[in-house]
Order: C-alpha cells, then structure tokens, then sequence
C-alpha cells in the first residue's frame, strides 16, 4: 500500500510563516510584540535542546524571547519567587517551565503558581479543566501539534476508532480528551496503558493509532489494520555509535514494518515534533493577543 508520510516538519514551518506575517501586521500597527519567556532547570541534554529550538522558533515568528537558567540545586522556593515574577512581569505573554523538573522541586506545585493566563503550556488544572468541557484555553502542546496535522492533512477522524497509547498528564489524556470531543476529533477513543490487557486488539481495531509511551518499536504490523493512521510521539534517546551525538531519536512504532500498512504515518524525527513547538508558538500569539484570558 502506498502511505503518506505527513510531514510535521514542513507543516510546522508554513505555520511559523503564517504567525511571523501576523506579528508582523500587529507591530506595524502599533501592537504588541508577544513575549515568550522560558526557565530552564539544570543541564539535562533533552531540556536544552528543547529550549534552544523553542527560543529560535520564537525569533522565526518575530516573538522576544527570554531564557532563564537556573542550576540543577536550586530550590523549589526560589523557582516559585521565579514563577511569582513571571506572573507579575507585564511584558511577559506567557511562559514555560521547561519539565522535568529535579527530584526535590515538586513539578506540580509550580505549574499550579502559574497564572494560567500566561500557562502557554496548558498544563494549569484551570486549562486543562476548560480544554475538558470544550472551552476557550491553552491546549496542551504536543496534542494540539497532532490535531494541526491531522487537520492539515484533511485526515477524517469523526466517527473513526482511535486508539491513544498512554495516558500521562502532557500527552495521553489530552490526547484522548480532544480527539473524544465534538468540535475536535469527534473519534471514538480508546485509551491504553500498561495495565490494559487487550492493548494489542484494541489497535488491530484502530483506524487512528496515536502512540505516546516512549517505548522504541513498541508499535508492530500485527497490531495495526490496513489503511490506518499511525501517529508516533514517541522520542527516546537510543545509544547510536555512528552518530556524532552518540544517539538517534526512536519512536514507539516499527517504522519500517508498519508504514506499508498506513494510509498515513509520522516519522520520527521530523513528525509530532516539530508541531509541538509550533503548537507553543501558536498559544504564545494567542496569549499575546489576549485572545482567551483578558
Ligand atoms: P510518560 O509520562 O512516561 O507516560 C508514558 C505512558 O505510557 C504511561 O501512561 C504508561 O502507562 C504508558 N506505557 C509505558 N510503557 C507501556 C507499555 N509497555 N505498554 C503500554 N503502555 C505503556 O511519557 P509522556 O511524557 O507521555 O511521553 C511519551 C513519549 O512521547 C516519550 O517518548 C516522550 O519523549 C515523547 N514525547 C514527545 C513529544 C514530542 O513533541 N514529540 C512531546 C512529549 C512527549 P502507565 O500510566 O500505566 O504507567
């Protein structure tokens, strides 16, 4: 069968154009340029290379963009005095806390000091509550980045079986959430995780397969239909001689086994992404724009 390969990357970047020229018009009329600010805790190799992409897709969509670091011992008191200001600065739009968090700060307490007005992320229990019962808010980035392009690729999922693979905070229950929801997916939606003991069937069953467990080829051709749609979120570091940086990034599906069966599949680098990073840009101009919180 002859799949599609949806391009997250080239889709990502039409839509940073499509915000660059809109902050564009907002300036030349006298408005304001929004302003992503992000803190970023210790050294962890992932983080910096998250927030070292975040900060110049900021200067693709002509935001300002402030990074502040912090070492790996500080405290959880002074990151919430961090937070505090952060509320209070009047230029800042919105802003991110960069997860994971070190072991001693407790990672929900601090997105709870977020004013979720500035919560770009949609992690505050306020957004995710309003994102739950289909009202105006920032939407969790990586799930928002997987409706785009569902979207951009006129992919119908009203009606269809959908399967998410996972169910944590930031990714799985989003997911499910949004692609369960009228205005958004209006899928019928399975949710599995490891205790689910007829996860192989729920998938076989699947017209739409999102994978977000962080488990390298986890997703095989006995578990996926012909004709499916198989998005892969999964990013996990896997040791890699031949590379310069010593890894390559590995999804959860078995790219090469599960792609001929696909009507459409995301690879992995270069699928889910770079939307998640364009999903942010997107919440960023929302937030500047004061378009869901006066
Ligand atoms: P997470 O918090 O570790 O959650 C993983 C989920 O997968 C959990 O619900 C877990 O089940 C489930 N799971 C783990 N092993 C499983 C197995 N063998 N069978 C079935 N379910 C299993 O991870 P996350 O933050 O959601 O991220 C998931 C993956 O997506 C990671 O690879 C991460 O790096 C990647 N990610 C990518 C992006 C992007 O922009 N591309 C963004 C975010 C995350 P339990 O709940 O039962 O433990």
């Amino acid at each position: 069968m002859e799949y599609q390969l949806i391009d997250g990357k080239a889709t990502a970047t039409a839509i940073k154009q499509q915000i660059a020229e809109e902050v564009k018009n907002i300036v030349a009329n006298g408005g304001k340029q929004p302003h992503l600010a992000a803190v970023l805790v210790g050294h962890d190799g992932g983080s910096e290379t998250y927030v070292k992409n975040k900060v110049l897709s900021c200067e693709q969509c002509g935001f300002k963009s402030t990074l502040f670091r912090y070492e790996e011992n500080t405290t959880e008191e002074e990151l919430l005095a961090c937070v505090d200001r952060l509320n209070k600065d009047e230029d800042v739009d919105g802003f991110i806390i960069q997860l994971p968090l070190p072991k001693h700060i407790d990672e929900q307490k601090i997105i709870m000091a977020i004013d979720y007005r500035k919560d770009v992320d949609g992690f505050h229990p306020i957004n995710v509550g309003r994102m739950a019962i289909g009202l105006p808010c920032f939407i969790s980035a990586t799930p928002l980045g997987i409706l785009t392009l569902l979207q951009h690729y006129h992919i119908e999922t009203s009606g269809k079986k959908c399967v998410v693979l996972g169910r944590s905070n930031i990714v799985g229950k989003p997911m499910a959430q949004l692609m369960m929801q009228k205005q958004f997916g209006d899928s019928t939606v399975t949710v599995c995780h490891s205790h689910s003991a007829t996860l192989k069937e729920e998938c076989r069953e699947a017209d739409i397969i999102i994978a977000a467990i962080g488990r390298p080829d986890f997703v095989t051709a006995d578990m996926v239909k012909k004709g499916a749609v198989v998005i892969d979120v999964g990013t996990t570091r896997v040791p890699d001689a031949t590379r310069k940086s010593g890894f390559r990034l590995s999804g959860d599906v078995k790219f090469d086994e599960v792609a001929p069966l696909c009507s459409y599949i995301t690879p992995v680098p270069g699928g889910v992404g770079p939307m998640t990073i364009c999903s942010l840009m997107k919440n960023t101009l929302a937030a500047g724009k004061k378009e869901y919180y006066k």
